[in-house]
Formats: structure tokens, C-alpha cells, sequence
């Protein structure tokens, strides 16, 4: 239901105010007066009035001051000014400062009600207006908070989301998608993903399912290798964004970075491999064994000592072996977990090798092996655990010593550069081949030459090696040649004073 208008008469002439009362109130309008500016102050901050008939001249404020007033108040109260013919210039000044009309006097009722009904439209459309106005804004305000609500989602995500126009230039993308794609985020806003992207495998992708015919409504995930030396994978999933119906805007993608799943993946497959190997290994032996205990036992060869005590010496020979390989599988979990049993401390490396390779001079002499050691006089210290050194450096030189060939040198050769200590490890025997050198360090491998095959091994030795050096800050690498021999380098760091 329409509310009726509020009007205020402001004049100074009796007649005249009691005059546009009784014609406006005819018309069904709430009709107040006033009979100079002062008053007409009061009355309009007190109510809210629509459309103001206002006369010029007046004693105590003149219509124009009040007309300025009423337009700081309130820019939509329609103002009409009556005016006598002496003051039509006044009135026209008025109307350029903002009045919307006005009546010259004297007037009739209709001709008032007429003016006074053009106003009041007038009024209408400009609430209207102002109404549309207010809406607009508050429809503004609502997107706004919307986008910051989704600025807040993307952003908060644990996954990177990266948004691109039809032509594959970024609009939108997270923090996350900068971190995990390694791009400062002010950059590429905007730009064209092409070379922009850091990955090359992800930028083709998107640019292709944009240049497509059809782009597919389907969402589509790949498993990108990002960073191969760091082993960084993500598992990137991406949609068209539809716009209406068939067409599309572009594309999203959400990357996830999947590198500990599938590291976890890859252990779990190498520990399932290992298992298998391990319990390959763990079965011969045994089966060994009881196979000649069972002989034994059943009297089969009791009249036989000396065949006898043949099964009884390879029973023993292969529980020692069976002993070899439970150790090293000990020492494999133990360095596996990244610790190194025993306290890291200051280490003579000259001495750990003389004790290795005094173990070792009676096979060296058996095999017809000379051992040859080479060190500078004054050997710095490095940190380190005694017994895990002892370790490492007997598996290199017996592995040197028995794949040696007869009559053949094994040199051991220690050098100091910047604050690293090199221990080359040269042997003259049987070497490795090209194909086999990189597999030297692979748990359980073992080479298939013949001569290997008749050495005893569990094919551990290297493995745990090399993850002493690891877990001592240093590395084993291997040089080799089939037939000349092979070379295995430690380098370990040397320890601060
Ligand atoms: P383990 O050390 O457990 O007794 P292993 O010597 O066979 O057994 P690794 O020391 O790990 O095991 O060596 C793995 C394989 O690498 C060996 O079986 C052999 O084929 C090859 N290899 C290692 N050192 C040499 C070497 N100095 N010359 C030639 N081949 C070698
Ligand atoms: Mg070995």
C-alpha cells in the first residue's frame, strides 16, 4: 500500500500556505507548514518529507539558503519554488542550484496540483532510482564477500588450483600451486601458461586440451614427474569450466603432490623384493643341511667315516654361511633405519685399515694376493663409528683380494683433498662389466661369473657398504674394467678440529 506524501509549504503569506493545505490535502497528502526557513529547518529534520513548495523571499532566511540546506540533507526531496513575477530571475538561479520547478503567483489549485503530481513523480523515480542504486551496491558487496570466501577456500587448500582462460592465460591460482610448481605468484598472473609454468609435461597438457575441437567434459588426471633428481611427483587432475551449456571458459587443475606415496609404494615393493631374496637365500642352506644330516641320521653312510665326516663339514660350512648372511642382514636393518650402532667419535682411518688388512694377510697369502697400502704421514682424523668403518673397509678388501686374480695386487690408497679424505681401494682381478657396475651397490646382487659363483657371498656386502659411507656423510663410487680390475673409492668428510 502507497504510504501518503508528506509536503511542506514554506512561506511567509498566510493566505498562501492555508491555500496550498486545503488544495494538496484534497489530493490525499499529509500537508505540513512552515512559515519561514528557520521553521522549515526544524520541521525537516524532525520528518521526512517528499516534495517542498518554497518561496523565495522571506523574512528571517531567504528560500535559496533553505534550498541549499535541504539538498545536503536529503538530495531526493523534490523542491518547488513559488515566486512572485519580481523574483522569476531569482527562480531561475534556484532551479540551476537544484529546485526541480517552479509556479510563479499567483496560481490556481489546479495548476498547483499539477506541479505538485510531476513532482511527486519526479520524487518516484528518484527513490527508485536510488533504490536500484542501493541494490546494485549491495549486489556488489555480495560477490565481493563470495570471491574472498573463495579466495579463502583456494587458499586454504593443501592441493595446488591453477585456473586459465580460453586461451591458457592464468586468471586464478593458489599459493600452493606457486610452491609446489616453484614460480613467484605476481609473475605469471595473466601471462600465458606457455613456458610459464615451470613444467613443460603440465603446459602442453593444458594448451592441447585448449586447442582441441572438443574439449572433453570428462575430468582428467595424469601422474607428472616434476622433478626427477628429487623424485617429486604429482598426480595433476584437470576440467574444463563450463560456461553455458556446451561452451567453456577454460580450464582448473588441482596438482597433489604424491611423492611419498609412491616412495612409500616403491619401499614396500623393494621390501616385498627383499623378503623374497631373503628367504631364497635362508633356504638353500637349510635344505643343505638337513639334506646331509638326513643321510647321517638314516646310517646311509656309517660304515663310510670319511664320507661321514664330509657331510658333517659342509653342514657346518653352510651353517656358517647361514651365520654370514643373518649378520649381514643384522648390520642391512640396522644401517637401513638410518642409525649406525655404536657412537660417533674420532676415527684413525690408517689404523682401521692396517687392523683390515693384517685380518686379511694370511688369505692374501693363500691366494697368492699382494696387499699394498699407501697413506700420507700425517693421516687428519674424521668422525665416526669404529666398528661400522671396520665393516665397510673389510667387505672392499676381501672382495678385492677374492675376486683378485693369482699373483695379482690389491692397493690401498689414501689421499687428502680440501677437507675430504679419498680411499681408493685397486685391485688387478676379474673387474665388472659396464652393465653391472651400477648394480654392484643393489642388495643380494651377485656377479655371474663362474669364479664369483664358486666364492662364497651373500651379495650384501657393498649395499651395507655404501650406506655406512651414507650415514658417515660420504659416498663409495666404483670404476672397473672386465678382466683389468676395479677400483672402489670412499669419501668420507674429514672432521672439524
Ligand atoms: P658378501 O660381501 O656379502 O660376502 P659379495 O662379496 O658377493 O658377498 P658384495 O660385496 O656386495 O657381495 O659384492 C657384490 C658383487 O659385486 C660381488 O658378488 C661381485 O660380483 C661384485 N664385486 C664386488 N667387488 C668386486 C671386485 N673388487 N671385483 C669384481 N667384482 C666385484
Ligand atoms: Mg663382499
Amino acid at each position: 500500500m502507497n504510504e501518503p506524501k508528506n509536503i511542506l509549504v514554506v512561506d511567509d503569506d498566510d493566505v498562501i500556505r492555508m491555500a496550498c493545505e486545503l488544495t494538496l490535502k484534497t489530493e490525499g497528502l499529509n500537508v505540513d507548514l512552515a512559515e519561514n526557513g528557520k521553521i522549515a529547518i526544524e520541521r525537516v529534520r524532525k520528518k521526512k518529507y517528499d516534495l517542498i513548495l518554497l518561496d523565495l523571499m522571506m523574512p528571517e532566511m531567504q528560500g535559496a539558503d533553505f534550498l541549499d540546506f535541504v539538498h545536503e540533507f536529503d538530495e531526493n526531496i523534490i523542491v518547488i519554488v513559488i515566486t512572485g513575477f519580481a523574483t522569476i530571475e531569482s527562480a531561475v538561479s534556484t532551479l540551476k542550484k537544484g529546485a526541480y520547478d517552479y509556479l510563479p503567483k499567483p496560481f490556481t489549485p489546479e495548476e498547483l496540483r499539477k506541479v505538485v503530481r510531476t513532482g511527486l513523480e519526479r520524487r518516484k523515480l528518484l527513490l527508485e532510482r536510488e533504490e536500484l542504486h542501493l541494490e546494485r551496491q549491495k549486489n556488489l558487496e555480495k560477490i565481493a564477500a563470495e570471491q574472498s570466501r573463495l579466495r579463502t577456500i583456494i587458499n586454504c587448500m593443501s592441493d595446488g588450483l591453477i585456473a586459465t582462460d580460453k586461451k591458457g592465460c592464468l586468471i586464478l591460482h593458489n599459493a600452493v600451486a606457486c610452491e609446489l610448481l616453484g614460480i613467484k605468484s605476481q609473475d605469471i598472473l595473466g601471462q600465458n601458461i606457455a613456458n610459464n609454468l615451470n613444467c613443460g609435461q603440465l603446459e602442453e597438457w593444458i594448451l592441447k586440451s585448449l586447442s582441441a575441437k572438443k574439449i572433453s567434459a570428462r575430468t582428467q588426471h595424469r601422474e607428472i614427474v616434476f622433478d626427477k633428481k628429487k623424485q617429486k611427483i604429482y598426480q595433476a587432475t584437470l576440467a574444463p569450466i563450463r560456461e553455458n551449456g556446451d561452451d567453456f571458459s577454460g580450464i582448473v587443475m588441482v596438482i597433489s603432490d604424491i611423492s611419498e606415496e609412491r616412495k612409500f609404494e616403491r619401499q614396500k615393493a623393494e621390501f616385498r623384493r627383499l623378503m623374497a631374496v631373503v628367504a631364497h637365500e635362508l633356504k638353500a642352506p637349510i635344505n643343505a643341511i638337513i639334506g646331509y644330516l638326513d643321510v647321517v641320521m638314516k646310517g646311509y653312510v656309517e660304515d663310510k667315516p670319511e664320507q661321514r665326516d664330509e657331510y658333517l663339514n659342509r653342514s657346518i660350512e653352510k651353517a656358517e654361511k647361514l651365520r654370514h648372511l643373518i649378520e649381514d642382514l643384522l648390520s642391512l636393518t640396522s644401517v637401513e633405519s638410518g642409525k649406525i650402532a655404536g657412537e660417533m667419535e674420532p676415527v684413525d682411518i690408517a689404523a682401521i685399515i692396517n687392523e683390515v688388512v693384517k685380518f686379511f694377510e694370511n688369505e692374501a697369502r693363500v691366494r697368492n694376493v699382494k696387499v699394498i697400502l699407501n697413506y700420507p704421514e700425517k693421516m687428519p682424523q674424521i668422525k665416526g663409528v669404529h666398528d661400522s668403518l671396520i665393516y665397510l673397509f673389510t667387505n672392499l678388501i676381501s672382495n678385492a683380494i677374492k675376486y683378485n686374480k693369482k699373483g695379482g695386487t690389491v692397493t690401498v690408497d689414501v689421499k687428502v683433498r680440501g677437507r675430504k679424505l679419498y680411499i681408493a681401494v685397486k685391485d688387478t682381478g676379474i673387474g665388472i662389466s659396464a652393465e653391472d657396475l651400477d648394480k654392484v651397490f643393489q642388495e643380494f646382487y651377485r656377479g655371474r661369473d663362474e669364479q664369483i659363483k664358486k666364492i662364497s657371498g651373500s651379495g650384501l656386502g657393498l649395499s651395507i657398504a655404501k650406506r655406512i659411507a651414507e650415514l658417515h656423510r660420504g659416498d663409495i663410487t666404483v670404476q672397473s674394467e672386465l678382466g683389468k680390475g676395479s677400483t672402489f673409492e670412499v669419501v668420507l668428510p674429514i672432521a672439524k678440529k
